[in-house]
């Protein structure tokens, strides 16, 4: 396995492996590795003749330096699962390899996707994504690019940015992996206490019956986020911030359920924010 810090090495490299005939599949991720991110690298590895996946924990993602700052880290450990898993090639740029002297003139915006939604909570945070994601993957260049589902309007987004720039990329959507319990795994679970981890299971509890009142035929939007809020409610340990019924392009919300939708929520666990979806 190359582990390789500077964007021209990884460039270089990737290009002969398409010089070859092979195939490349992508994982782009901000580290500190679970098993949803190893699903994702599963399938890079089984679709593809060379697998790369980047860590990268992007500061131009992030509202505040807190949160950045406490973002969980392990490369070794990563590296070791990486290893374990296939994988041929890791690029785990610094900050000034991505964005030398700290400065970057210019920005993708996928509006109005990127302003609905997480967007709307989070102002600036789809465009520090796309930025992102474009930079990795012009370094990278054409490939199949593996995206979890958790985080649905990122996908969205990068379907999107991918269309409308014409990127070689194909963007490949996979299902959210979950704990036993349901939760969905997260880097940012390492940070619940043992009381908050356990409230947390009321997340995907409620999800799923609000999913399953749909399922049986409701089909007020209203009615399915009530269901969520209610279920919520009785876990002193959770404070929803939002829950909508929601188009899955738009991610605009939708008062009735008609054709696929899904719904999203933010909810901090003490001071912990996670987010979730569902498909219905
Ligand atoms: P992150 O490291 O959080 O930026 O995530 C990197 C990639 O892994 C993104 O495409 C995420 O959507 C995906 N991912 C994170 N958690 C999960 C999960 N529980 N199931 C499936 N994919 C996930």
């Amino acid at each position: 396995m190359s582990v390789l810090e500077r964007k021209a090495e990884v460039r270089a490299l990737l290009e002969r492996t398409r010089a070859e005939g092979k195939t490349v599949g992508f994982v782009p991720t901000m580290g500190f590795l679970h098993e949803g991110h190893l699903a994702l690298v599963e399938r890079a590895v089984k679709g593809n003749d060379l697998c790369v996946v980047s860590i990268f924990v992007n500061p131009l993602q992030f509202e505040s330096n807190e949160d950045l700052t406490a973002y969980p880290r392990d490369l070794e450990r990563d590296l070791a699962m990486l290893e374990g898993a296939g994988v041929e090639v890791v690029f785990t740029p610094l900050e000034d390899e991505m964005y030398p002297g700290r400065r970057l003139d210019t920005r993708i915006t996928v509006g109005p996707l990127s302003r609905v939604g997480e967007g709307a909570f989070r102002p600036g945070h789809f465009d520090g994504v796309a930025t992102v994601c474009t930079k990795l993957l012009s370094i990278v260049g054409p490939c199949r690019a593996y995206l979890g589902r958790k985080d649905a309007q990122q996908v969205a987004v990068l379907i999107r940015l991918v269309r409308d720039l014409d990127l070689p990329v194909e963007i490949v959507p996979c299902p959210t992996v979950r704990e036993q319990d349901g939760l969905a795994m997260s880097s940012r679970n390492v940070r619940l206490g043992p009381d908050e981890r356990r409230a947390a299971a009321a997340i995907p509890k409620t999800l799923f019956e609000a999913r399953d009142a749909a399922m049986s035929g409701t089909r007020s939007a209203a009615e399915l986020e009530t269901i969520i809020e209610r279920g919520l409610q009785t876990e002193p340990l959770i404070k929803l911030q939002y829950v909508e019924v929601v188009d899955p392009a738009t991610f605009l919300r939708v008062e009735q359920v008609e054709g696929a939708a899904l719904i999203t929520l933010a909810a901090f666990v003490g001071s912990t924010r996670l987010i979730d979806n569902v498909q219905i």
